[in-house]
């Protein structure tokens, strides 16, 4: 069963002090957006992404925003890396400097992924379809394994995961992308199951049409300006990384 954010009791205030959160695809969109407001909830946020500039300017704004006088000031990391080129043992030396630098991992929102062409599935071209496997589910995969030791370091740790409405059901033409979300679904629930016994959980959000790039290319005539933005979505992302919401895992819930 799909909830919502409508079905949840989302506290008024939510505190990510003393949580390392780590946020993939955190230069642009949604992941710039909640990797900002995580560390205006006080967490310490490691931005990975594939354009070094734009995790510059995220690690800026966010610098900006603290109080240098405050001696628990967090400082960004930054981890470049293209997922379509990573390797599990770049996964493994990222989760080898978190362990030394911070002793622990509290939350992971895998939020990077690629679009692909929207297409007839009989035309996908081999490289399309193992490009975006790649970015949305095999990196994925393989970050999520690298980093489970050192989220098991914490005392609650939530992992996020992104899916889409394509995640759920099918739609024509979407092919590619509409499969890499149903098997990012599929890993949430094999995890949220195989860990219940645990202070690990696993989530999925569906953001729901929000004013993207992504979305601006899959929905060239659609006119933004009705569409959420992604500041408006954040009360799911951030309630899923606070302690309140410990007690849920294994669930696809929809942001909007
Ligand atoms: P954007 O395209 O705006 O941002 C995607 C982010 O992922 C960018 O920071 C991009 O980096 C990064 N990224 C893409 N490829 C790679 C790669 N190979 N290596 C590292 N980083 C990469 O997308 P959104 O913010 O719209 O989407 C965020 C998530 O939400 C995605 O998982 C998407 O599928 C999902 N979603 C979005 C919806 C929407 O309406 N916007 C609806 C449903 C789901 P760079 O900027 O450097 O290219």
């Amino acid at each position: 069963m799909t909830l919502s954010i409508h079905d949840l009791s989302v506290p008024e205030h939510l505190d990510l002090s003393n949580k390392t959160i780590l946020v993939t695809g955190a230069g642009d969109g949604i992941g710039k957006v909640a990797a900002k407001t995580y560390a205006r909830l006080g967490a310490s946020v490691i931005l990975l992404g594939r354009t070094v500039a734009k995790l510059e300017a995220v690690y800026d704004e966010v610098m900006a925003e603290q109080n240098l006088d405050e001696p628990n000031h967090a400082e960004p990391a930054i981890v470049p890396l293209d997922l379509n080129g990573a390797t599990p043992s770049h996964y493994q030396q990222m989760a080898d400097t978190i362990d030394s630098q911070f002793g622990k991992l509290d939350g992971v929102l895998h939020n990077a992924s690629v679009l692909g062409l929207i297409q007839p599935f009989e035309q996908i071209p081999e490289k399309e379809f193992h490009e975006v496997m790649q970015v949305n589910l095999n990196s994925t995969f393989f970050i999520t394994q690298a980093l489970i030791p050192v989220m098991k370091k914490a005392q609650k740790a939530s992992m996020i995961f992104t899916s889409s409405t394509v995640g759920g059901k099918g739609r024509a033409y979407w092919g590619t992308y509409a499969i890499s979300k149903f098997a990012t679904e599929g890993m949430m629930e094999t995890l949220a199951d195989e860990f219940s016994n645990s202070q690990l959980r696993f989530n999925c959000i569906n953001p729901g049409a929000t004013r993207t790039k992504m979305r601006a290319t899959a929905f060239p005539a659609e006119d933004a300006n009705n569409l959420k933005t992604a500041e408006d979505i954040m009360p799911l992302y951030c309630y899923l990384m606070d302690d309140s919401s410990a007690d849920i895992s294994g669930k696809t819930i929809k942001a909007q």
